[in-house]
């Protein structure tokens, strides 16, 4: 077989979409494990609504995801260019053949004359498709209208009563009538193709091998068809993706939450998680793993076990895997993503040095285990830089047990001198030795302790909490609660 070539083909009309992430991860993955080349093209042919702001947006969160391409826009590679808007002589050429075939013809009828054919057939109860009015036009007819300063349109001769049946693999074979598709557009009065044309001669000119895309370009695929069929080209194969359904059965759209992978980013979740997540809307691995990092996706990633059925998003399992990628990552970096939520919320400077970053990573040993996401962090991590403003009632009550004093006190003899060399063993061994010494058991020693330093007396373990506050801190958190109690 020819090497597999596949493409992600975004219109740089708004960011990148959950949709349209998973198309691309799917091409991506069925790139890297077949050995095939991956080529990102841009279809800007929607020159109002296109812009180099929403491509770069796209391409960013491609390179956020991982989602490497070989050939294509910013990489450049054999085809180029590979913006649309640059290869419009190419469209011209085929387009010029299609017109010598007579498989298309120049149609001078005006959006009003159309608006009035739709409406009376519509009410007629009839298939509102093209008339077919400008079929036969003579190239005399063609001169006059042109003289009378109308600009043609290029529009494909649609067989009647032929049947295209499209052999998809996720779908089967999915036939459609093409009495029901009408003469299409496929350069318009501007010069500028369709995307059902452009589309075409892009995917033969870079022999893409497989067209893996969204269900929704299933009824764009007839036409297509039509296309490569009167240009000579073969086929490439077919492969339709189901729709992202939100959990409540319907489209998902900006009701469903966040919808683009920036928002995903901007609100902390880790690539590798909203990878595995997309990965599992459409494809599953046969096997009941949930947690398959990119290097295990590419390795086992497959057409044949994309499912025909709508995806649901389900939110709280990319939470889930999301938290489970905080939790198994090295501290470090999860202090590194943490440190611009922490400044928004006011708790690190502008300039965080290392020392400060030291901070930060106990502070993340401590609270990661509380995040589905890192916008999240600093309502765990604020106890870690805010005094507790307040104690609530369990905590008064246990701050006020006879022997707390003795307690607080006994802690901060062992902490003098420890302040800067406090670590998580220090700290663990200074605990451990407390109840014994007072003579108290371990939940009369460690429940004030959290009470006094957090405001609760359930929250971070006690050997996180004291080498993140610090001696000083510790020291001045247990006077400020005995003095709430007196
Ligand atoms: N430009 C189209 C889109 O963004 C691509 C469709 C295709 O993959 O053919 O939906």
């Amino acid at each position: 077989m020819s090497e597999v070539r596949v493409r992600f083909a975004p219109s740089p009309t708004g960011p990148l979409h959950i949709g349209g992430a998973r198309s691309a991860l799917f091409n991506w993955l069925y790139a890297r494990r077949s050995g095939g080349r991956f080529i990102v093209r841009i279809e800007d042919t929607d020159l109002e609504r296109s812009s180099r702001e929403w491509e770069e947006n796209i391409l960013d969160s491609l390179r956020w995801l991982g989602l490497d391409w070989d050939e294509g826009v910013a990489a450049g590679g054999p085809d180029e260019p590979y913006r649309q808007t640059e290869r419009l002589q190419l469209y011209r050429r085929h387009a010029g053949d299609l017109l010598e075939s007579g498989w298309v013809y120049r149609c001078y009828c005006s959006e009003e004359e159309l608006a009035a054919w739709r409406e009376a057939q519509l009410a007629a109860g009839r298939l509102p498709g093209y008339p077919g009015k400008c079929r036969e036009l003579s190239e005399t007819d063609c001169k006059r209208l042109e003289s009378e300063g109308r600009k043609p349109v290029l529009r494909f001769r649609v067989p009647e009563g032929k049947v295209i049946t499209i052999r998809d693999t996720v779908r089967g074979d999915v036939s459609f009538d093409c009495n029901g598709i009408g003469d299409f557009i496929i350069v318009k009065s501007d010069g500028i193709p369709t995307y059902n044309f452009a589309v075409v001669v892009d995917d033969h000119l870079m022999g893409i091998t497989h067209v893996i895309r969204a269900e929704e370009h299933l009824s764009n695929t007839p036409r297509q068809l039509l296309i490569f069929e009167a240009l000579g080209w073969p086929l490439p194969e077919f492969a339709h993706v189901s729709l992202i359904l939100g959990k409540d059965r319907s489209k998902m759209s900006k009701r469903h939450g966040a919808t683009s992978v920036q928002q995903y980013r901007d609100m902390g979740y880790l690539p590798e998680a909203l990878v595995n997540f997309l990965a599992l809307l459409g494809w599953s691995p046969g096997t009941e793993d949930e947690v398959l990092t990119p290097e295990q996706l590419k390795q086992q990633f497959s057409l044949a076990r994309v499912s025909k059925s709508p995806a649901v998003f389900d939110p709280e399992k990319l939470n889930w895997l999301n938290g489970y990628y905080i939790r198994h990552s090295p501290v470090e970096r999860i202090a590194a993503l943490a440190v611009p939520y922490l400044q928004k919320a006011g708790y690190l400077p502008e300039a965080v040095d290392e020392k400060l970053l030291g901070k930060v990573r106990l502070v993340m040993a401590a609270v990661r285990e509380y995040l589905e996401y890192m916008a999240q962090v600093g309502e765990h991590a604020r106890i870690f830089f805010v005094d507790p403003g307040h104690f609530d009632s369990e905590s008064l009550e246990v701050l006020a047990w006879e022997h707390v004093p003795a307690v607080f006190e006994a802690l901060n003899n062992k902490l003098a001198g420890m302040d800067g060399m406090l670590d998580e063993e220090g700290a663990k061994s200074v605990l451990k030795k407390l109840p014994k010494e007072l003579g108290l058991g371990g939940k009369k020693v460690y429940q004030p302790l959290r009470a006094a330093l957090t405001g609760r007396i359930r929250g971070p373990e006690l050997h996180h909490l004291l080498p993140a506050l610090g001696v000083h801190k510790v020291t001045q958190r247990l006077k400020k609660a005995l003095a709430a109690v007196q």
